[in-house]
C-alpha cells in the first residue's frame, strides 16, 4: 500500500508551535520508511496520526487512493488496516506465544495455521506454549512483530523497535525485522532517535527537527549530501569547514566526513596532532588546520603523538558543499 501525508499539521497545545508543521512525504508500497530525529522534532506524532490515534489539523493522509484522514477526518485506528509494533513490545504476559500472535485473528479455523506460518515467517517454531517472560528479548519483539502481521496489514508502525535492545542483539535484530518485513511484503513506517538503525533499516529516510522536515531522501544521499548543517551532523560525525582554507579561489561550507581524510607524507596540507585515540578498529585524530580542528578517521597502524606535524590529504570527490 502507499502512503501519502500532504501539508500535514498538528498542534496540542494551541498556544505553542505545532507539533507537525506542514510536512508531506510517501511510503511507496512495500518500502521501509523512517522517521528521524531529536527528541521532541514530532516523529511520534507523525506516527501517531498514521495510526488514526490524533486528529489532525490540516493536511491530509491517503493510503492508496483512499483518503484516512483530513481536517474533517479521522478513520478510526481500526479501520486502517495497520499493524502496531510499540517500544516495549506491549504482548500480554498472562497469554502464551500461541494467544498473542493469534489474539487479533477472528476466523478460530485458521489460528493455528497462521500461527506456524507466523513463527516460521520469524524463525521461531516450537514455541507456541512459550509465556512472554519465558522469552528473551530479541524473541519478544519478533512475536510482537508477528502478531502486528496476523491481521494482514497493509501498514506496520513501529516506535523505537530497538530501543530495549542491547547493542549486538540490536544489529541481529535489524537484519532480522527487515528480513521479516521485505518478506512479508507490507509497507512500514519506523520512529526512531538513532541514525544507525534508519541508515541500515530504512529504504527512505526523513529527518525532523521543531516539527518540520529538514530533508529526506535515500540513506547514502542523505549522509552524502545533507542538505543542512544539522541533518550532516544527525548521522554522524562531520567536518563543517570553510572550504577557502583549503582552495583560496573557492568559497562556502563545505562537509567532511572523517573518513574522508587521510594522513600520508604525500599529503599537501600540514596540521598540527591535537589528540588522538586508539579505538580498536580505527584511530582518531584531531588535527588543527589553519585554526580550526579537524576530526580524522584513520587505520589502527597509525602511530602519533601530540604536537606532531603531519601532513594529509582530502578526498575532494567525498565532499559536499552545504547550500
Ligand atoms: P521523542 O523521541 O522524545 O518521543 P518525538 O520526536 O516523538 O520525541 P513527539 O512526541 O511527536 O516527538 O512530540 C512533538 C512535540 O509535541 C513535543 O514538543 C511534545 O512536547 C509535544 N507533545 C507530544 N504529545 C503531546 C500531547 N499529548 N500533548 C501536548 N503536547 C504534546
Amino acid at each position: 500500500m502507499k502512503v501519502s501525508l500532504n501539508n500535514v499539521t498538528k498542534t496540542y497545545d494551541l498556544k505553542g508551535s505545532p507539533a507537525v508543521n506542514n510536512i508531506s512525504f510517501t511510503v511507496e508500497h512495500g518500502e521501509i520508511l523512517s522517521l528521524l530525529g531529536p527528541s521532541g522534532c514530532g516523529k511520534t506524532t507523525t506516527l501517531r496520526l498514521l495510526a488514526g490515534f490524533e486528529a489532525l489539523d490540516s493536511g491530509f493522509i491517503y493510503f492508496d487512493e483512499k483518503l484516512i484522514a483530513s481536517a474533517n477526518l479521522t478513520l478510526p485506528p481500526e479501520e486502517r488496516n495497520i499493524g502496531m509494533v510499540f517500544q516495549d513490545y506491549a504482548l500480554f504476559p498472562h497469554l502464551n506465544v500461541f494467544e498473542n500472535i493469534t489474539f487479533g485473528i477472528r476466523d478460530k479455523k485458521i489460528k493455528q495455521q497462521e500461527c506456524e506460518r507466523l513463527l516460521r515467517l520469524i524463525n521461531l517454531t516450537g514455541l507456541e506454549k512459550r509465556y512472554p517472560h519465558e522469552l528473551s528479548g530479541g524473541q519478544q519483539q519478533r512475536i510482537a512483530l508477528a502478531r502486528a502481521l496476523s491481521t494482514k496489514p497493509s501498514l506496520i508502525l513501529m516506535d523505537e523497535p530497538f530501543s530495549n535492545l542491547d547493542t549486538s542483539l540490536k544489529k541481529q535484530m535489524r537484519d532480522e525485522i527487515k528480513r521479516i518485513v521485505k518478506d512479508s511484503g507490507v509497507s512500514a513506517v519506523m520512529v526512531t532517535h538513532d541514525p544507525e538503525d534508519a541508515l541500515v533499516m530504512a529504504d527512505k529516510i526523513i529527518i525532523m527537527k521543531n516539527g518540520v522536515i529538514e530533508q529526506q531522501g535515500l540513506p547514502h544521499e542523505l549522509y552524502k549530501r545533507p542538505a543542512t548543517e544539522f541533518v550532516a551532523r544527525f548521522l554522524g560525525e562531520a567536518n563543517i569547514l570553510d572550504i577557502s582554507s583549503f582552495k583560496e579561489t573557492a568559497t562556502g561550507k563545505v562537509v567532511l566526513r572523517p573518513e574522508d581524510i587521510c594522513l600520508s607524507k604525500e599529503g599537501i596540507y600540514e596540521g598540527v596532532v591535537e589528540k588522538s585515540q586508539y579505538l580498536g578498529n580505527r584511530v582518531e585524530v584531531a588535527l588543527l588546520y589553519q585554526n580550526q580542528t579537524i576530526l580524522a578517521k584513520v587505520p589502527n597502524t597509525l602511530v602519533v603523538e601530540n604536537g606532531q606535524r603531519i601532513s594529509f590529504s582530502i578526498n575532494w570527490d567525498s565532499v559536499y558543499f552545504l547550500n
